[in-house]
């Protein structure tokens, strides 16, 4: 059965969005296009967590952004006024860290990626090398004779965003991966950063660039992927998932993964997806395409901004 349209919250009556904000408990939000884009803040949406904060909701910031540690996110959101710590800032270099942890990983990393990474690394006490430039600097005969010289500690690539991501690069980690009990993984997959008039490729090209050559498909921390949950929710979204809300500003990354985990979804207009795109997936859904992945795209609510949500409110 096709999905219906998402409702708009606006449009709910105040006994209305009272009994549906009483509705959940936990609430998993994106940052960039919900909260944020890029250094600014979107309007008031500090005002509306701090309210679900104090009416006792838990909050939690899930980004997929890996560029920044837990310490560096929480920093910016409290420069925004969010009353968030540590407890409620997950991302996905941290989740990379809290990831191999939990495999017994004790050899080191070679990273693609940035000091996000490297940092949360350094908090688990895990080693590894990889961070920073690495120029092409002569021949591809001159790389591999005589400037390469495999590492053998190494026994897991991490990919995450790299600015100064490069041939060099390419080539170690997929060097690496060529010993299939290295472990590879991702810290997320998103094709690109929300900027008007460029194109500004996100982690999910590099991650492609790397699983192409290395031939093998990374692990992925990432939003729509399910290891946030695995590693903190299990038991309580065994309990009862419809006492989450997940909400964000993408359909195929933050809304699918709301969606899979039988949660309540939230899309706000504010970034990425808008209502019309939802309501291209369902005139897809509606022409046989039987996807599973495409249903799961759409969200249960949907409201133009977050910083909106109390508008109706008393
Ligand atoms: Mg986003």
């Amino acid at each position: 059965m096709a999905p219906k349209l998402p409702i708009n919250i606006s449009t709910f009556s105040k006994s209305q969005i009272r009994e549906w904000i009483n509705s959940f408990e936990v609430i998993l939000t994106d940052c960039d296009g919900v909260l944020w884009l890029y250094n600014n803040i979107l309007k008031n949406s500090n005002v509306v967590i701090n309210r679900l904060l104090e009416m006792g909701k838990k909050v939690y910031f899930i980004t997929n952004n890996s560029t920044k540690t837990r310490d560096e996110l929480v920093e910016k959101a409290k420069t925004m006024n969010f009353n968030v710590g540590m407890e409620g800032m997950i991302s996905t270099a941290y989740l990379a860290a809290q990831y191999l942890k939990q495999q017994n990983f004790n050899k080191k990393v070679y990273i693609v990626g940035s000091s996000g990474i490297s940092k949360e690394l350094d908090l688990v006490g895990l080693k590894h090398v990889g961070v920073g430039p690495d120029v092409m600097n002569g021949t591809i005969v001159s790389l591999v004779k005589e400037q390469f010289k495999p590492d053998p500690e190494i026994g897991a690539v991490i990919v995450g965003f790299d600015e100064n991501f490069s041939f060099p690069k390419m080539m170690k980690a997929a060097s690496y991966l060529n010993n299939p009990s290295t472990i590879f993984v991702a810290t997320n997959t998103d094709e690109r950063f929300p900027m008007p008039n460029f194109v500004v490729p996100g982690t999910g090209a590099i991650v492609k660039a790397i699983e192409t050559c290395a031939e093998r498909k990374a692990v992925v921390m990432g939003k729509p992927e399910n290891w946030l949950c695995d590693i903190f929710f299990k038991e309580e979204i065994k309990r009862d998932s419809r006492k989450f809300l997940m909400i964000g500003d993408r359909l195929n990354t933050d809304i699918l993964f709301g969606k899979k985990n039988n949660f309540q979804t939230l899309l706000v207009e504010t970034g990425v997806h808008k209502i019309d795109k939802v309501q291209d997936i369902i005139n897809q859904i509606n022409n046989g395409d039987t996807d599973l992945d495409l249903a799961n795209q759409v969200p249960d609510f949907y409201i133009s901004s977050l910083g909106d949500l109390f508008n109706n409110y008393d």
